[in-house]
C-alpha cells in the first residue's frame, strides 16, 4: 500500500514510521509538512492513503482534503489532529476522510484502521507469486492476443472496461487493459485482490454499497468505478494468477448470457497463458538438455581438477593440428612434461596439498604458451603441449626453456615453500613422426632420457633413443619369461682375510643366461629389473639360490662360512624381513651365515621403514654390510647409528691406492674408524699384488677382487677353494 505522510512536526512524523515500519506491506512514497506541496504530492504519486494532519503551518489539513478530493484523489485519508471537536470531526467526514484520530490518543486505532485496508493475501500465496513468475508475463510488451480477447470481452459485457489483470506482489498488473490507460495500481486497492481469492465470478453492482469497496480510492476518485465483475484465472495446480474484469462507472449487473461470456473468455486467456506455460518449459528443457550435454562433454573432454584437456581431448586437437600441418606443409611440436619431486610432496604433504600444486603447475604452463597451444593433462604429474606453427626444434626447446623457469620457481602453498621442477621430452613433426600416438610416445621417451639426465631439464627425441628403448622393451618381455624359466644363476667370489688367508665368505653375484645373447652381467638387467617392477622376484630367487648353495656346500664339507647377497634399495620395504627370515628357515641356514649388502644412499634416504626392517634382521643374528662404501660420502655420526657390521670399500679406491696418496688416506681412514666402531672391513677390487701388500701393511682385515678370483660358477669355486688352501701350506 502506498502512503503518503502529511505532518509538519518532524518528531510525531519519525514516530509513525517507526510504527509503520512494522507493516512491510506498507510503502510510505513521501510525506509533506505544508498545504501546497501536500496536495501536490498527493495529486501527482496517487497515493492509496494519506496520514494526514489538520494543523499545518502554512495551510491547513481540511484544505488538502478538498483540493485533492477536487483534484480527482479518491485515497483514504486518515485525519490526526489534537483538536477532535465533532465539528471538526464532521467536517473532515463530509469531504471525504475515512476516520479522524486524536494525535495523541487514538494513533493506535488509526494505525488499525490503515492495516485493514491491506489486501488480503490467498493462502498459497507464495507459490501463487511462484507461478505469476514463471509464465513470464508481468512487463512483457502488449500482446494482440490478449488484446483481442479483452476488447471482446468488453463488447459482449458493454463495458468501457476490460482487463486483464495479474496480482503481483505489491500491485496489480494489465497483462491488456482496454479503456484504462493505466498500466498498474497498487494491491492495496485491487478489487481483483479480493476476486483471486474466490473460485467463481466475482460481481460488484455497485462499488459504494460495497462495505469492501466504498471508501476505495478507485471509487472514491478516478475512474470511478461503480460496477465491477471479475473471473479469477487459476491455473489446474490451484493458483489463481489474476482476473479477466469489466468495470463501468454506473451500477449495473451482467446478464446471464453475459456472465457466460466472460466465463469463456476468461478460460481462453487461461489457456493462452497455459500454452505460453508449455513454452516456456519446453524452452527450459531445451536448455536443461543442453546444460547437462554440454557438462557430460566436459566431463569428457576435460581433466576435472584443473579443467585442462584430458588426454582424449588433446589427442583430438592434436589430430587436428597434423592435418592442418600437413596441408600447410609446416612443422609442429609436442612437449611431454613430467614433474619433478612430486611423489614426495604428495606422500608428506597430503593429496589436497598435491593438487593444489597441480592447479598452479596448470596455471603456469598456460601462462607459458599461446593461446593458440594446447596444454593437457594426461594423468598423475603428467602434462602434454601441442605446439603448432613452431618453426622448429630450436623454438620448441625455447618454450621448453619458458617451462622450466616457471616451474622452477618455487609455489608459496599453505605457509610454505614448495620446490618441483619438471622434465621435459620434445618431438617434432614430421621428422619424429606423423602420427599423433607416435609423436607423444616418442616426446614421453625424450622425457625420460631428461628425468635420467637428472631432471629438471628438456631433451630433443632422437632415432637412437627409440632404438634404445626398443631395445629395453625387448630386454623387459625376455626377462619377464626368464624369471618364469629360471634363467638367472649366481657366480660366486670369495673373501678373504689377509692375516690368516682364509676363506671369511663369497658374494653372491647374479647372473643372467640369457638364451640368444649369453651370459650377461648384473649391470645390464639389474637397473631395468628395478625400473620395471622385477626387482623383488629377482630378490626373491637370488636368495632362494644362495641359501641352496650354501647348504649344498655345507653337505659337500666344503668349508664356506658366510655368503654374502646384494639387494637393491628398493627390496627393502614391506615383509623385506619375513622373507628374509623364512628363506633361512626354509634352507636351515643360521642366519649369522647371511651377509645382505645394500648400498650407503639406502640407508640415508629412504625414511626410517628400511632402518627399521634391518635393525630386525640384525637382532635376529644377520649381518648387515654396506657395498661401496666411500661414494656416497655418509658422515660418522650417521654410520654409527645405523644397524651394520661391516663395510666394503669402494673398487674405486683401491684401483690407484698405490699411487694416489688421497686414496691410501681415504682407505686408513676407514680402516681406523671401522675399527673404533667394531665393524669388519672388506677392501673390494683387489686387482693386483701390490694392492694386496699395501692393504696387509695397512692392516686391512678383507679382501676380494680379481686378483684372488674373479667371480666364479659354484662348482669352480670348491676347486678353487681347494687350490686355495693348497698354496697356503
Ligand atoms: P657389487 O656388489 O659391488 O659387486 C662387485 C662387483 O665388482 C661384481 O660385479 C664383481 O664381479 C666386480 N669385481 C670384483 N672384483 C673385481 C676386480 O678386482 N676388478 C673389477 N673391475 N671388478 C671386480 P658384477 O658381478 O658385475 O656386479 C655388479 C653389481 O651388480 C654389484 O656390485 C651389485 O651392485 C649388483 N648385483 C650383483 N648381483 C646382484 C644381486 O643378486 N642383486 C642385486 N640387487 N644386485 C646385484
Ligand atoms: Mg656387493
Ligand atoms: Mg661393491
Amino acid at each position: 500500500m502506498k502512503l503518503i505522510l502529511v505532518e509538519d512536526s518532524e518528531l510525531i512524523r519519525g514516530q509513525l514510521l517507526h510504527l509503520l515500519a512494522r507493516e512491510a506491506r506498507i510503502q510510505v512514497v513521501g510525506y509533506a509538512t505544508e498545504e501546497e506541496a501536500a496536495v501536490a504530492l498527493i495529486l501527482a504519486t496517487a497515493p492509496d492513503a494519506v496520514l494526514l494532519d489538520l494543523s499545518l503551518a502554512p495551510g491547513s489539513g481540511l484544505k488538502v482534503l478538498e483540493r485533492i478530493r477536487a483534484g480527482g484523489s479518491g485515497a483514504r485519508v486518515l485525519v490526526l489532529t489534537n483538536n477532535t471537536t465533532p465539528k471538526l470531526h464532521e467536517a473532515c467526514m463530509e469531504l471525504g476522510a475515512a476516520g479522524v484520530f486524536d494525535k495523541s490518543a487514538d494513533a493506535d486505532k488509526c494505525l488499525a484502521q490503515l492495516f485493514s485496508w491491506l489486501p488480503p493475501l490467498p493462502e498459497n500465496e507464495s507459490r501463487r507469486l511462484e507461478a505469476l513468475s514463471s509464465v513470464r508475463l508481468l512487463d512483457s510488451p502488449e500482446q494482440e492476443v490478449f488484446d483481442n480477447l479483452a476488447r471482446l470481452t468488453a463488447d459482449v459485457t458493454e463495458t468501457p472496461i476490460a482487463l486483464i489483470c495479474l496480482v503481483d506482489k505489491d500491485r496489480q498488473w494489465f497483462l491488456s487493459h482496454i479503456g484504462l490507460a493505466a498500466r498498474e495500481t497498487s494491491r492495496s486497492i485491487a478489487f481483483c485482490a479480493h476476486s483471486i481469492l474466490q473460485n467463481e465470478l466475482m460481481e460488484v453492482p455497485d462499488a459504494t454499497l460495497d462495505q469492501r469497496f466504498c471508501d476505495n480510492p478507485l471509487v472514491v476518485g478516478k475512474p470511478y468505478i461503480r460496477f465491477y465483475a471479475g473471473v479469477p484465472l487459476v491455473l489446474p495446480s490451484g493458483e489463481a494468477l489474476g482476473t479477466l474484469c469489466v468495470i463501468d462507472d454506473h451500477p449495473r449487473q451482467l446478464t446471464a448470457r453475459q456472465r457466460q461470456a466472460i466465463k469463456t473468455l476468461a478460460s481462453s486467456v487461461l489457456s493462452e497463458i497455459e500454452l505460453r506455460r508449455r513454452v516456456i518449459y519446453l524452452e527450459q528443457e531445451v536448455e536443461r538438455r543442453r546444460q547437462a550435454e554440454a557438462h557430460i562433454l566436459h566431463l569428457a573432454t576435460r581433466d576435472p581438477l584443473t579443467a585442462l584437456p584430458n588426454r582424449s581431448m588433446l589427442r583430438d586437437r592434436l589430430a587436428q593440428h597434423l592435418r592442418l600441418a600437413l596441408r600447410g606443409r609446416g612443422n609442429l611440436g609436442v612437449l611431454f612434461i613430467d614433474l619433478d619431486r612430486f611423489k614426495p610432496i604428495n606422500d608428506t604433504l597430503g593429496h589436497d596439498v598435491g593438487d593444489d600444486v597441480l592447479v598452479m603447475v596448470a596455471e603456469r604452463l598456460n601462462d607459458c604458451l599461446r593461446s593458440s597451444d594446447t596444454v593437457g593433462r594426461l594423468g598423475g604429474d603428467e602434462f602434454a603441449v601441442v605446439l603448432p606453427d613452431i618453426a622448429g626444434s630450436a623454438d620448441a626447446l625455447l618454450v621448453t626453456g619458458k617451462i622450466i623457469e616457471a616451474l622452477n620457481n618455487p609455489i608459496y602453498l599453505k605457509g610454505q615453500h614448495i620446490h618441483i621442477g619438471a622434465s621435459i621430452g620434445v618431438a617434432m613433426y614430421p621428422e619424429h613422426g606423423s602420427l599423433g600416438d607416435q609423436l607423444l610416445r616418442h616426446a614421453d621417451l625424450a622425457m625420460y632420457q631428461a628425468k635420467h639426465s637428472g631432471g629438471g631439464r628438456a631433451c630433443l627425441f632422437s632415432r637412437q633413443l627409440s632404438e634404445h628403448a626398443e631395445q629395453m622393451q625387448g630386454l623387459e618381455n625376455d626377462l619377464r619369461d626368464a624369471l618364469v624359466r629360471r634363467e638367472l644363476l649366481l657366480h660366486f667370489q670369495p673373501q678373504i682375510t689377509l692375516d690368516q688367508l682364509s676363506l671369511c665368505g663369497v658374494e653372491a653375484l647374479v647372473r643372467w643366461n640369457h638364451p640368444h645373447l649369453g651370459l650377461l652381467p648384473p649391470d645390464h638387467f639389474i637397473p631395468l629389473a628395478e625400473e620395471r617392477g622385477f626387482i623383488d622376484e629377482i630378490g626373491r630367487q637370488v636368495l632362494d639360490m644362495a641359501l641352496t648353495q650354501l647348504k649344498a656346500w655345507d653337505d659337500m664339507g666344503v668349508p664356506v662360512p658366510r655368503i654374502a647377497v646384494n639387494f637393491a634399495p628398493s627390496e627393502i620395504r614391506d615383509d623385506f624381513a619375513e622373507r628374509v627370515e623364512a628363506a633361512l628357515f626354509r634352507h636351515s641356514i643360521a642366519p649369522h651365515r647371511l651377509e645382505l649388502e645394500i648400498t650407503e644412499s639406502m640407508l640415508f634416504s629412504d625414511g626410517v621403514e628400511p632402518v627399521s626392517l634391518l635393525r630386525r634382521l640384525r637382532t635376529h643374528g644377520v649381518s648387515i654390510s654396506i657395498d661401496d662404501f666411500g661414494v656416497g660420502y655418509s658422515s660418522l655420526g650417521q654410520i654409527r647409528r645405523m644397524p651394520i657390521d661391516s663395510l666394503k670399500i669402494d673398487r674405486s679406491f683401491i684401483k690407484e691406492v698405490e699411487t694416489s696418496p688421497h686414496d691410501l688416506a681415504i682407505v686408513k681412514a676407514v680402516l681406523t674408524m671401522a675399527e673404533s666402531l667394531g665393524l669388519r672391513v672388506v677392501a673390494e677390487g683387489v686387482e693386483g699384488e701390490g694392492q694386496m701388500a699395501l692393504l696387509q701393511q695397512v692392516a686391512c682385515p678383507c679382501v676380494q677382487g680379481d686378483f684372488l678370483t674373479c667371480a666364479l660358477p659354484p662348482e669352480e669355486v670348491v676347486h678353487w677353494l681347494k687350490a686355495f688352501a693348497a698354496s697356503g701350506d
